[in-house]
């Protein structure tokens, strides 16, 4: 019998900082996105970095999505408490590629003479790549090392839903990547990987920044055997003057839903990504119905002006 994937869509908060309308209009747009389908909606917790996310942020997103009615299909997982999974992903990717432990520090890889990709990033040169066992002693008993995966001089490239082909030779654009931190805490692209493939997730609707992100978390999925979710990055969201929305209290989510009801929120933000043509209350029900990725916009979304705060 066929495998049939139930579409299965979430949205994974970093819990750092307030909330803002720019994270409302991602988790609303995974929401239509999957919703208009027929399938799942999950929201993940991506606590990964406990002491710099407070549980009270937690909540506050919680809260938040549930007053718009962006409710989980599944009780809410939290990065946290998942450290055991990313262990056995890091055991199970140590035998069919190579980790390594990486000592170098900040300055060294940020230094003058580092490699750069094309876009002006620093690309990690492999310096720690050979170490032999008495030079990783040695170092080992002055600080941690973190650990990196090697990487293949092999271009990756997918369709994404929104901006179209994009690939990335990861050797060039980005080289060995740290799949753990040195404070032993696994990095991002371990860990979505690692939780999307559990969750059964097949589609991923998140901001355009972590576009680049998708070639390292691809190549992580194929080690893994795990399939590849299709990929929608949204354009950032800036409020009605072009500005970047902040994680300060002024942009917060939980001051626009002080000041209006659920569904002008909705309709508001739906608005603002193309989805319905003016700016009035709409329903989730509704929204879902008129949802179409050939409506969103591909080029930035400017917030309305009702929901920028003006200081
Ligand atoms: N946690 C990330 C963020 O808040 C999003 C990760 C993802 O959607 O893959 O920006």
């Amino acid at each position: 019998m066929m495998n049939v994937r139930i579409p299965t869509g979430r949205f994974a908060p970093t819990p750092s900082g307030y909330m803002h309308a720019g994270n409302i209009l991602c988790a609303l747009m995974a929401y239509l996105s999957v919703k208009s389908k027929g399938g799942k909606f999950l929201v993940r917790i991506e606590d990964l970095d406990v002491p710099r996310c407070p549980r009270s942020r937690s909540r506050e997103i919680l809260n938040v999505l549930d007053a718009l009615g962006l409710k989980s299909d599944a009780p809410p997982v939290f990065q946290s408490a998942r450290t055991a999974a990313y262990a056995a992903a890091e055991r199970a990717l140590s035998k069919c590629a190579k980790l390594y432990p990486c000592f170098c520090t900040r300055a060294e890889l940020h230094a003058a003479h580092a490699p750069r990709s094309s876009d002006g990033e620093s690309v990690y040169s492999g310096a720690c790549k050979y170490l032999d066992a008495q030079q990783t002693a040695e170092l080992s008993a002055a600080r941690k090392p973190c650990t990196r995966i090697e990487v293949p001089d092999r271009t990756i490239a997918f369709v994404d839903g929104l901006c179209g082909e994009y690939s990335q030779n990861l050797a060039d654009d980005c080289g060995d990547f740290i799949i753990k931190r040195s404070d032993g805490i696994y990095a991002y692209q371990l860990a979505v990987v690692v939780d999307d493939g559990e969750s059964g997730v097949t589609e991923v609707v998140r901001g355009a920044d972590l576009l680049s992100s998708a070639p390292r978390q691809i190549y992580l999925q194929r080690l893994l055997g795990l399939p590849a979710p299709q990929y929608y990055h949204i354009p950032l969201v800036c409020d009605a003057f072009g500005r970047k929305l902040g994680k300060s209290q002024g942009d917060s989510a939980e001051r626009l839903l002080n000041e209006f009801d659920a569904n002008t929120v909705l309709g508001g933000l739906a608005c603002a990504a193309g989805i319905i043509p003016t700016f009035r209350p709409a329903s989730l029900d509704e929204l879902t119905e008129k949802f179409s990725w050939a409506n969103v916009r591909r080029d930035a979304i400017a917030l309305p002006e009702k929901f920028t705060d003006i200081p």
